[in-house]
């Protein structure tokens, strides 16, 4: 089992004692015994104990740092929303294949933020400016909020503010199955709730760290009978020996635990294993020992931005990895909605 995550290290980064969130953050966590270290620095990497770089990695993972979020410009987030919304950033979870990799790699820690008014208020503007088109933000671009927010409760403000909101939407995936505390909360519908699977093979491997696949569907059960429009990416679809079958059985296993009421606003998000050449070094790096299969001269390039293209799996893959999860999908779940592949 999973316990939900705990920090082995807290930095408090200046200025964020001025929020009472960074105030409450302190007090909490003095009372759980966890060693808390003022900073004045607000790039921590060189504080994070550790012999090597392996070490340092690892050690960041269970490190939070407690900070303020100064940029309050959001990033785009195609396909699955308009905007990102930066609550966190970082993530305690070791999947093999995370991009956070590549996208945090000089600061591999744990950082929330205890602006969340000012974080929210921007969103606001966003939404102002689309007005009266609705605008979706992808709360889990940068971490698994899901996996932190037991200890800050931001997500769950964003899911209320999101809630009383005429044109906002609010998103977000998790491979974390501690939703206990977001079950009460008043997201009127506004907010769909992911969750992250894959074929238990892929999980077992490439997912250290993060919940059990049984675990993922019994928490997305809770949510969807909290009244929560409920969705699934699964990803990254991972071709390997008797990829068909597992598949097949993250299906079964599904349609086994979801009751029928809650399938009609169900959605599915399908996204094939890709990577990029710098995201092969820093796996590699991180991960010497790893399984995961990165040959570039079995896959398709596919040109990406600022040149830097990823290599997904071959045009007749691709195709047969979508005849097998669409066919699957429709025989289990025929009432959902597959958005999208890539
Ligand atoms: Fe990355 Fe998500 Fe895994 Fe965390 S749970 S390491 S964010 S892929």
């Amino acid at each position: 089992m999973i316990e939900p995550f705990v920090p082995q290290l807290v930095y408090i980064e200046p200025g964020a004692l001025e929020y009472p969130l960074g105030k409450q953050l302190k007090i909490k966590f003095e009372k759980m015994g966890i060693e808390i270290r003022k900073t004045t620095s607000h790039n921590q990497v060189r504080n994070i104990p550790g012999k090597n770089d392996l070490q340092k990695y690892r050690n960041a993972k269970s490190t939070l740092v407690v900070g303020i979020r100064k940029t309050l410009k959001f990033d785009t987030s195609k396909p699955s929303a308009e905007y990102a919304i930066p609550l966190a950033t970082g993530c305690m979870g070791h999947c093999q294949y995370c991009y956070l990799q590549t996208t945090m790699g000089s600061k591999p820690y744990i950082r929330t933020y205890v602006n969340v008014e000012e974080i929210l208020s921007a969103a606001e503007m966003y939404m102002k400016e689309r007005a009266p088109d609705e605008t979706r933000f992808e709360a889990a671009c940068t971490s698994d909020i899901v996996g932190i927010d037991h200890l800050t409760h931001s997500l769950k403000k964003a899911i209320e503010y999101f809630g009383k909101s005429d044109y906002g939407k609010l998103r977000f995936v998790t491979k974390y199955h501690h939703v206990d505390h977001l079950l009460d909360a008043a997201h009127q519908g506004k907010t769909r709730f992911r969750f992250s699977i894959n074929a238990d093979y892929v999980i077992r491997n490439f997912e250290h760290g993060t919940s059990p696949l049984i675990e993922r569907i019994k928490a997305a059960v809770k949510v969807a009978e909290a009244g929560y429009p409920l969705g699934f990416i699964v990803a990254p679809i991972y071709l390997h020996e008797g990829w068909e079958e597992g598949y097949l059985q993250m299906f079964q296993l599904l349609d086994e635990h979801l009751p029928k009421h809650i399938r009609n606003d169900l959605t599915f998000e399908l996204i094939q294993h890709r990577f990029t050449k710098p995201a092969k070094r820093v796996i590699q790096k991180n991960y010497p020992m790893t399984k995961l299969e990165l040959n570039e001269e079995k896959r398709k390039y596919k040109w990406g931005k600022y040149g830097i293209g990823k290599y997904v799996y071959q045009k007749n893959e691709q195709d047969d990895i979508q005849q097998h999860l669409h066919n699957y999908q429709q025989q289990y779940f025929p009432e959902s909605t597959i958005e999208y592949f890539t």
